[in-house]
């Protein structure tokens, strides 16, 4: 009888997963576990949304095994513990799980469990996900990868049979599922507004994909940039992606499939909308695995600049300041709407999120490694590699991009002109006119705190090392150097037309 684990992590789905596919091709009985890692639970990028998001996704996970025999196995403790339990009453010979992109932490993690697997014999298979490829030689040899990754091979359907081990199943059925509350003293997250965080599973993920490309992408191109229609114009599937309730694979074909009923359509107005919206979409979803493979290749990046030259870059890191800005108190109402927006609701758009970095990195002073753990907290949908990739890029120190420092009072100008957003998350300034609000560095908003600083004269005076960096010999060369490992491919214009109504083009 060959025995195995499907080792569930951020990959809570039955559909078009390769992992457990694999495991139950070459295997007769197969233990689809999940384990609430405590040590990993602990670490300061972990919250208690995160924890909250596993619980739903596993929940829909148990109820979709069970309508097919099967059942999941929680278990919560240290990972190797739980394998020993395991294996002493029913002796396993393999793991599958996915390829992670993970933090410091999981790496650490992952190797002490190959050293685990090597001690008892047991064979560790991790199966790629997505189009990140692990062990990449050179950027170029991703292309080919990732067009049979996620164009050319077609998702895998939902198993038939899971064939669940009848031993465990009495064991499953007492299992509880555990609470956040046994992870994390909620008292101390009051400002978490658990009704409004997006729910996390796979049967959601498909409502939440299906909604977007039927309805709600329509205003995709145009909406996605204000505060005030993103929430329902983007798609949402970023906490989807991150925690593996779908897959990238899934997403991209179901896009271009709706591109192609879109073009067959008469041409309209409506027709054109979409065509603009899905081309946008799929064109963010690309920048994806673009920045998890960052990660992947340079796992240094959670603890220092990608590019060498930023390493001596100074920040002054004021406590007061930092926390000011966790919590929304900064005296600038975008940047504090966001913060408290972000705290309640776990989500943020792509430009208020970039703006909020960097005016804490430009305006505050404040490292991109000081406000990274509260950010990656308070992101329902936090997939390390896109968030380290884009907090040094707004941090303006990859040196590859053009250096963008938003203006809190411009954004206010173009995204919440009636200050719609600004008011529903600042309550002190409901009595206020919108100009009055907009004119803020002028004047006083009843018990609303006066700005902590004067941006213009901060952000400068950053922006100034920056560029000398930048502008140095050193700055240059290794700028060079970020390029040629981790830049996006360049696509010619001749490339581009011809490729223009094909997928490969996103490549
Ligand atoms: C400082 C900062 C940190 C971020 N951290 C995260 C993070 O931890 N997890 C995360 O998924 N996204 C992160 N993003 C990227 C982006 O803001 C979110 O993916 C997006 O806002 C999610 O909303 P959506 O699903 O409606 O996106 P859509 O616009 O509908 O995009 C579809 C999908 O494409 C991917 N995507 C979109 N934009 C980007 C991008 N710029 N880079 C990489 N992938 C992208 C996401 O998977 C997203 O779900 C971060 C951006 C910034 C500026």
């Amino acid at each position: 009888m060959k025995r195995a684990i499907w080792w569930i992590k951020r990959d809570f789905r039955l559909l078009d997963n390769a992992a457990l596919v694999q495991c139950l091709a070459a295997h007769d009985e197969v233990l689809p576990l999940f384990v609430f890692e405590r040590d990993y639970i602990a670490q300061p990028d972990v919250s208690p949304m995160h924890v909250r998001a596993w619980t739903q996704a596993l929940g829909d996970l148990q109820e979709r095994c069970r309508a097919l025999g099967g059942e999941v196995l929680v278990s919560k403790g240290e990972l190797r513990k739980v394998l020993t339990n395991i294996r002493k009453e029913w002796g396993f010979t393999a793991i599958y799980s996915h390829e992670e992109t993970g933090n410091g932490w999981t790496y650490q993690r992952d190797l002490e469990l190959a050293e685990w697997c090597r001690e008892h014999q047991v064979v560790w298979r991790e199966v790629p996900q997505n189009g990140v490829v692990r062990r990449l030689k050179q950027r170029e040899d991703r292309q080919p990868i990732i067009r049979e990754r996620l164009l050319e091979s077609a998702p895998l359907p939902v198993p038939d049979d899971l064939k669940f081990p009848s031993y465990f199943r009495a064991l499953c059925e007492t299992r509880v599922m555990p609470t956040v509350g046994e992870f994390f003293d909620l008292d101390a997250h009051r400002e978490i507004q658990w009704d409004t965080l997006q729910w996390v599973s796979e049967t959601q993920a498909h409502r939440d994909l299906e909604s977007f490309l039927t309805q709600r992408g329509k205003w995709y191109s145009g909406g996605i940039s204000s505060p005030n229609t993103a929430f329902r114009a983007g798609s949402r599937l970023s906490p989807h992606l991150a925690w593996g309730t779908i897959s990238l694979r899934y997403v991209f074909q179901r896009t271009y499939q709706r591109r192609a009923e879109n073009k067959a359509l008469k041409s309209t107005d409506d027709t054109k909308r979409w065509t603009r919206s899905l081309r946008a979409f799929e064109s963010r979803l690309h920048w994806h695995d673009h920045f998890i493979q960052r990660l992947e290749s340079c796992p240094r990046m959670e603890y220092e600049p990608i590019n060498k030259a930023y390493h001596q870059l100074r920040y002054e890191n004021d406590p007061h300041k930092l926390k000011a800005w966790q919590e929304g108190r900064t005296g600038f109402p975008m940047i504090d709407a966001c913060m408290r927006c972000l705290n309640a609701t776990g989500f943020m758009n792509f430009r208020m999120r970039s703006m909020v970095v960097s005016f804490a990195c430009f305006g505050l002073h404040l490292d991109w490694r000081a406000i990274h753990p509260h950010l990656a907290r308070v992101f329902l949908d936090y997939e390390p590699g896109i968030h380290l990739s884009q907090l040094q890029m707004q941090a303006g120190i990859v040196g590859i991009n053009t250096i963008r420092v938003y203006s809190p009072v411009k954004q206010i100008l173009d995204q919440d002109p009636e200050c719609v957003f600004i008011k529903k998350w600042i309550p002190e300034l409901l009595a206020f006119t919108a100009a009055e609000i907009i004119n803020y560095e002028k004047v006083t908003l009843g018990d609303y705190p006066r700005p902590i600083i004067d941006f213009k004269m901060e952000s400068k005076r950053m922006k100034d090392q920056v560029y000398a960096i930048r502008g140095s010999e050193k700055g240059r060369s290794e700028s060079r150097k970020v390029l040629e490992k981790h830049g996006s491919r360049k696509v010619t214009k001749r490339r581009k037309k011809s490729e223009s109504d094909d997928q490969l083009r996103l490549f």
